[in-house]
């Protein structure tokens, strides 16, 4: 029999869990001949989501769950969760219920009958989002988009469901800091895209404040492109020709009527521009490196703490 994984990334999900587990249960009931896996990756939660997470185990044997040591980010559950996974598709989902489950029907018909490695979903309405979040998160994908080979499909969720081989080729990549939605489009493979309209969670808040989704698009940017470590060479080049006919012009100036002595604030004003430049430039290039810095540790994306294993 064919069997589903189904990974659901948890950080302090205790009040969504249950509701959650509810949901998936009918689906998986609603899918004839197909066996379903539920792991339930709790990462570093401090509420009561890991003594949910045994309890369900204890009861369903479908149920698996691995408890990192700490809080480690979304990017290294998911990864955790397919390293685990044991099932002929894999499907990632949020605890919250904002991926409704009931759209596995259709995922799971896309590669079984339509011939798709993957079927993914994204967002048409960024329905209760602040305007503000909405205006920077469009401005976000159209830059990387520029900047980036890989596609970066705007209001793609990480909600998905893949084929064996599309997991297995995504766990060849090593690196440290994943981006995950980079990573699925870098792989390749069909994919197939259903769209929905937001929804918004059962319960418990968003962990997602504007400031750490600004930081996660900049990491996204060192991850998938190199464009902004040309932008220091594309200025510079453009400074030494701007100099070059400066210079001209003085000389000119200088020999036809002479060197009357001015120009104190033009100057003050080209030294802080050029040193603005140079400082950004440099802080980009230690944005790379410091990546690199961490690739090059090698240390674990996460540490398990316990899984259901441990508790038989
Ligand atoms: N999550 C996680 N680790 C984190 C933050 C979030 O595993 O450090 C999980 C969270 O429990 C949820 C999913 O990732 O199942 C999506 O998080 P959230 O709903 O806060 O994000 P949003 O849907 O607002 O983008
Ligand atoms: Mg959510």
């Amino acid at each position: 029999m064919e069997k589903i994984s189904v990974i659901v990334p948890c950080y302090n999900e205790e009040e969504s869990m249950p509701l959650f587990y509810d949901e998936i249960c009918k689906v998986a009931e609603s899918f004839k001949h197909v066996d379903f896996e539920f792991i339930f990756v709790n990462d570093g939660s401090r509420d009561r989501t890991l003594s949910i997470a045994r309890d369900l185990s204890k009861k369903d044997k479908r149920v698996r769950y691995i408890s990192f040591s700490r809080n480690f980010g979304k990017e290294a559950a998911i990864l955790a969760g397919l390293e685990y996974s044991v099932g002929d598709y894999v499907a990632i989902m949020d605890a919250d219920l904002q991926d409704p489950p009931s759209l596995l029907h259709e995922m799971y018909d896309g590669i079984k009958n339509e011939g798709y490695d993957c079927v993914a979903t994204r967002r048409v309405s960024r329905k209760g989002e602040p305007p503000i979040r909405s205006f920077f998160a469009k401005c976000y994908y159209k830059l990387i988009n520029k900047i980036s080979k890989t596609e970066i499909v705007d209001g793609a969720r990480d909600y998905r469901l893949m084929s064996r081989q599309m997991v297995d080729s995504i766990l060849e990549l090593k690196e440290y800091n994943r981006f995950s939605k980079g990573i699925f489009s870098w792989v390749g493979y069909d994919t197939k895209w259903l769209e929905y309209k937001n929804v918004e969670r059962v319960a418990g808040t968003t962990k997602w404040s504007f400031w750490k989704l600004f930081l996660y698009s900049l990491e996204s940017i060192v991850a998938f492109s190199t464009v902004p470590l040309a932008v220091a060479s594309i200025m510079g080049l453009l400074f030494f020709l701007v100099s070059v006919i400066m210079i001209i012009v003085i000389i000119v100036k200088t020999l036809t009527i002479g060197d009357p002595v001015a120009g104190w604030p033009s100057l003050v004003c080209i030294i802080f521009f050029v040193s603005g430049v140079q400082l950004f430039s440099i802080g980009v290039i230690g944005q790379y490196l410091s990546k690199l810095y961490l690739e090059v540790k090698k240390r674990p994306v996460y540490i398990v703490k316990e899984t259901e294993k441990d508790k038989k």
